[in-house]
């Protein structure tokens, strides 16, 4: 395993960490045709309560009125 040879400085390491930031998830849309609904991918879709590929929609949960 590749170990590094010199200890980073402080400043060095603050520098790089001040670039990590939080990123906007993104969503993809229900592959249900009938909801189309925006969702977080490989998460049950909160419309429409169905997981899948498209073809392969299945329910997962009822989804309350
Ligand atoms: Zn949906």
């Amino acid at each position: 395993m590749a170990v590094p040879k010199r200890r980073m400085s402080r400043s060095n390491t603050r520098s790089r960490r001040s670039q990590f930031k939080a990123a906007p998830i993104t969503l993809s849309v229900c592959a249900n045709p009938a909801c189309r609904a925006k969702h977080p991918s490989h998460t049950v879709c909160p419309e429409c309560g169905q997981y899948g590929e498209k073809d392969k929609m299945r329910q997962v949960i009822e989804v309350e009125v």
